[in-house]
């Protein structure tokens, strides 16, 4: 080789291409140094044997083109021994022997091949995402169209041929309002995008569809606005579930709301969080007083509360967390009386922990009055029934007895005569008499509690009255250490009735107050007038009635005095005789141990 030959191919060793010459039955004449690092030195053998290391020329070699047709020759391979790709250029070389060689170029590219391999996949899988992706995705252009959108937008919004979808106007066709499309491209030019937009657009039948989009601008290489990308999703399902949601909470909020019970819910500190109308009503505080800023034990007395939380916490109450109505009843801080029936229960949550508790309180107050007034009446019918069928028995009695009585008197009468006073059966014979007395006494009240007092009535004073008492009884109280107190009216008015009877009612209380002091005490009497009524109190500060007593006192021949001769219970239910003849009532109060007060009521004359 000439020595210019031999420089000239020492400079091909500087390439970074596989360069080498074959001759026309494939053997390697040169192969520069790339060529040789990449297949090994093979000058000498035949090509395809160093390339594809095979007996047969390579698939690829255009043998005829450059040999026989002297045509240069470009192509792209893939060679699997040395697992590279290459861009081949392969020339003819004319021989001054006349004879024809070729120079074969081999530049690797197998990395721009491996690049645009994985760009073709990204791009690919972006074109399937695009494409079956759930959600809408849109590019659209500034002007307010779309210029490409994927299959499931298309669907979204009820289109099935793309042409008729990208040539809708976004404002007029998409948008439900046009002015809608221009906030929104007010706000995302403003801020470059928007996150859950919430939109309303049309479908193509017309009906509305509430989206979510969430976009962002695109802008041309100089920073221009080119138009807007994003995705959309379907939030009509949403809407309507959100809708059917609030349906429920609202229908829910009015029932609550319009019941007349008292309906209340409390964290666990019992603070108050639900307070509605029927408990503003029944315990006086609205809402916006209690809710978030007053706690339960601030309206329902902090005993009863912790014993509710205690019963609710116990299985006994109905049920874990659980409390049946229970019966509840307390003073308002107006003095108002709270009755009723509360039931409550406490809200837990997964796991098992207290979260908040619920009570609903059933007002009874108006039932449990009326229930009251009604037990009243009956007592009353009752009481005027026995009265009835007493007089009537009393009456007999007293007829059938008072003139064997008065018969005995009066033999009993002569006979004294006929002792002398010193003798002894004269002791015994005073003695039978003062209890015929005594008989004829207790016949006489008998009698008037048969009796109506048939007697006109008189406008009498009640002082009078009282004041020709306590001529009778100052000494009986004073002999039995009892003090009278008086506090009465200047101006008592008159009262129209029977002398007698009222008479009859002061002896009564009286005689009772005192047999309830033996070691004696105070008596108070007092008057006072209200409206067109007055009002008589005698108290005294006696035994006491037993709770369990006291609303028998009235009843006929109800008596806790144990010996007979001292009572047959008829005292009181003569004086509520007497009182209820005059259109006044007496009612009784008592506390045991301490003290004993009756009220009258009479009705004072014009
Ligand atoms: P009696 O006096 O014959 O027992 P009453 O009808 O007068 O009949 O009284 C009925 C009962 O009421 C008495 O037995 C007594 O228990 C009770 N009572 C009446 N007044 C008083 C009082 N001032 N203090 C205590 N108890 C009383």
């Amino acid at each position: 080789m000439a020595d210019h030959t031999s420089r000239l191919l020492d400079a091909l060793d500087a390439f970074e291409d596989g360069i080498y010459i074959v001759n026309d039955d494939y053997t390697i004449e040169y192969m520069n140094k790339f060529m040789k690092a990449l297949f090994g030195d093979g000058v000498g053998k035949k090509c395809h044997q160093v390339i594809i290391k095979s007996d047969k020329p390579c698939a690829w070699c255009k043998y005829d083109e450059i040999f026989i047709k002297n045509k240069n020759s470009h192509s792209q391979i893939y060679i699997a021994s040395v697992d590279k790709n290459f861009s081949l250029s392969e020339h003819p070389v004319n021989n001054q022997d006349g004879t024809r060689s070729k120079l074969s170029i081999y530049n690797d590219i197998t990395h721009s091949v491996q690049q645009e391999a994985i760009l073709k996949a990204s791009r690919e899988s972006y074109q399937r995402l695009f494409t079956h992706v759930g959600c809408g995705v849109f590019i659209s252009s500034k002007q307010g169209r779309f210029l490409d959108v994927n299959p499931a937008l298309l669907k979204i919004l009820g289109y099935q041929d793309k042409d008729e979808f990208l040539a809708l106007d976004l404002a007029t066709e998409v948008y439900l309002r046009p002015e809608d499309r221009q906030e929104y491209t007010d706000i995302i030019e403003k801020k470059g995008k928007v996150i859950d937009y919430e939109l309303k657009w049309r479908k193509r039948d017309g009906n509305i569809l509430h989206i979510l989009l969430t976009s962002n601008v695109r802008y041309d290489t100089n920073g221009k606005i080119l138009g807007y990308e994003g995705i959309v999703v379907d939030q009509t399902r949403r809407k309507k579930h959100e809708n059917q949601i609030k349906e429920a909470h609202d229908f829910l909020d009015k029932i609550i709301s319009c019941s007349t019970n008292a309906i209340m819910a409390m964290n666990m500190k019992g603070g108050i969080r639900l307070w509605n109308q029927g408990a503003e009503n029944i315990f006086g505080f609205s809402s916006d007083q209690v809710v978030d800023k007053m706690s339960i034990q601030e309206i329902f007395p902090k005993k009863q509360t912790k014993m509710i939380m205690e019963m609710m916490r116990d299985d006994d109450f109905g049920g874990k967390g659980k409390l049946n109505s229970y019966p509840l009843t307390f003073k308002r801080d107006d003095k108002r009386l709270i009755e009723g029936n509360l039931s409550a229960s406490i809200l837990y949550d997964e796991q098992g922990k207290e979260l908040a508790s619920v009570a609903i309180f059933v007002d009874l107050k108006e039932l449990l009055t009326t229930e009251r007034q009604l037990s009243e009446a009956r007592q009353h019918l009752l009481q005027s029934e026995k009265l009835a069928a007493m007089g009537r028995l009393t009456s007999q009695i007293a007829h059938e007895l008072n003139n064997p009585l008065f018969g005995i008197m009066n033999t009993l009468e002569l006979m004294k005569t006929e002792i002398s006073p010193q003798n002894k059966r004269r002791r015994l014979l005073d003695m039978s008499l003062s209890e015929i007395e005594r008989l004829a006494d207790m016949l006489k009240k008998m009698l008037s509690f048969s009796k109506p007092d048939q007697r006109e009535r008189q406008k009498i004073d009640i002082h009078t009255v009282i004041d020709e008492l306590m001529l009778l009884y100052k000494k009986r109280f004073r002999e039995n250490s009892i003090k009278v107190r008086f506090d009465l009216t200047c101006d008592p008015g008159l009262v129209l009735g029977s002398k007698d009877q009222l008479r009859q009612i002061f002896i009564n209380l009286f005689s009772n107050a005192m047999y309830a002091m033996p070691e004696g005490g105070d008596l108070e009497i007092s008057t006072k007038p209200v409206s067109s009524k007055l009002h008589i109190t005698i108290r005294d500060t006696g035994t006491g009635i037993k709770p369990e007593h006291i609303h028998k006192v009235f009843h006929s021949f109800f008596t806790t005095k144990t010996e007979s001769v001292q009572g047959v219970g008829l005292g009181l239910s003569v004086c509520y005789g007497f009182i209820k003849d005059h259109g006044g009532d007496i009612v009784v109060e008592s506390q045991e141990g301490q003290w004993t007060k009756f009220t009258i009521t009479l009705p004072v004359a014009d």
